[in-house]
């Protein structure tokens, strides 16, 4: 049978974002060296998390790696990403559900336009904490480094976060995955720097279970398995959930079995990312998308008024106004499905507009006020949103 999940330590989502090249990956695998040579984790090596698995899903690969592990207070999920599309999917929608994240940028490059466009994705999804790692300070000249600190600094500034308190710490991924002792101790300052900076948040374990699924699969004579992290509330193996958002009838069932990191749990709270053994229900029934949740509690429904703030051109948006009849692509929660837009009396919003707008969906997504969203066109975020009133 399997080792059973102790929850000793709190528990927190954390994430790599930046460029691309600027060493997220290695970093990673860095970190669960250091952490494996103190005895607090597992070693994940850097094949291992740059290959994460794929799922297709209507022509869009979804790429997130999870590691976990342990610091002397906490433990941690550390999600890592391959591409720049993978972050905007995966933060848009929640799937990452980042509690704190690790801005790497490297200090021989400086600020690239990914550094800039995923402190802006943080921004607009709510993560409110950001632990700077200036990585590569082994190949970094000094006087460069200290210009890079102060960019980066303005840039977190200039996007809402307090960019003078920010934790900037100068680390090498790659000379610490060598053991080189100097440069492991500088992993153990960021992790003391996440450890301190980022503080617990506030979960909704009281709030009636809802787990937004990523990904589903089949375990071959035990069932369908959907696996993601805990939105809000509290399972347990032997609670009654429903899942929703299909075209069809929502099928209530009863959770037989909770998963996390391949570890059995009892039960499963707010933050935890979980695989949870649905009794009786069939492969096709559930997909990405689709929320399991406490039976009654949510409802799904395909209109909705929103709050919309649509991106200026220099943000990645449009450099056109959008109107009234515009079809883009919605992605709330893990859910990707296309809407149809209705300004009102306003009927147009231009680029960097904040705006109310009444959206159709193709089909019915469990919503509720308070819910954010993002509004994808043609591989970009072009909207950022939140509902505010459900039809
Ligand atoms: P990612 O795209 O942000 O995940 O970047 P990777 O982790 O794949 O690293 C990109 C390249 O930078 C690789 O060739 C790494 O070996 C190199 N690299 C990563 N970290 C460091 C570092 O700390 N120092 C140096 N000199 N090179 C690094
Ligand atoms: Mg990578």
């Amino acid at each position: 049978s399997k080792t059973a999940y102790v929850r000793t330590k709190p528990h927190l989502n954390i994430g790599t974002m930046g460029h691309v090249d600027h060493g997220k990956t290695t970093l990673t695998a860095a970190i669960t060296k250091v952490l494996a040579e103190r005895g607090t984790g597992t070693f994940v090596p850097f094949d291992r998390i740059d290959r994460a698995p794929e799922e297709a899903q209507r022509g869009i690969t979804i790429n997130i790696a999870h590691v976990e592990y342990e610091t002397d207070t906490r433990h941690y999920a550390h999600v890592d990403m391959p591409g720049h599309a993978d972050y905007v999917k995966n933060m848009v929608t929640g799937a990452a559900q980042l509690d704190g994240a690790i801005l790497v940028v490297s200090a021989v490059d400086g600020i690239m336009p990914q550094t800039a466009e995923h402190v802006l994705l943080a921004r607009q999804v709510g993560v409110d904490h950001v632990v700077v790692a200036l990585n590569k300070a082994d190949a970094g000249d000094e006087e460069l480094t200290d210009l890079v600190e102060l960019e980066v600094r303005d840039l977190l500034t200039a996007h809402g976060y307090g960019g003078d308190a920010a934790p900037v710490v100068r680390v090498s991924g790659l000379r610490a995955l060598e053991g080189d002792p100097r440069w492991t101790a500088s992993i153990e300052a960021l992790l003391d720097a996440v450890d301190t900076y980022v503080p617990m948040p506030e979960r909704y374990v009281d709030a009636p279970f809802l787990l937004p699924v990523e990904n589903v699969l089949t375990i071959t004579g035990r069932g369908t398995v959907v696996t993601g992290a805990v939105e809000r509330g509290t399972v347990r193996v032997g609670d009654r959930v429903g899942v929703l958002g299909g075209s069809g009838d929502d099928v209530e069932t009863v959770v037989t079995g909770l998963e996390t990191f391949g570890k059995a749990m009892e039960s499963a709270q707010a933050g935890d990312n979980v695989a949870l053994l649905l009794r009786g229900v069939p492969r096709d029934a559930v997909r990405r998308g689709h929320v399991v949740a406490a039976p009654g509690s949510t409802r799904p429904s395909r209109r909705f008024t929103a709050q919309v703030y649509v991106l200026s051109a220099r943000e990645g948006g449009r450099s056109t106004p959008v109107s009234t009849g515009y079809r883009p692509q919605f992605y709330i929660r893990t859910a990707d499905v296309v809407g149809d837009i209705d300004l009102g009396e306003a009927a147009v919003a231009r680029p960097g507009d904040t705006v109310t707008m009444t959206v159709e969906l193709g089909r019915d997504v469990p919503l509720e006020p308070g819910l954010g969203f993002a509004i994808r066109e043609g591989g970009r975020t072009v909207g950022a949103g939140t509902v505010t009133a459900v039809a």
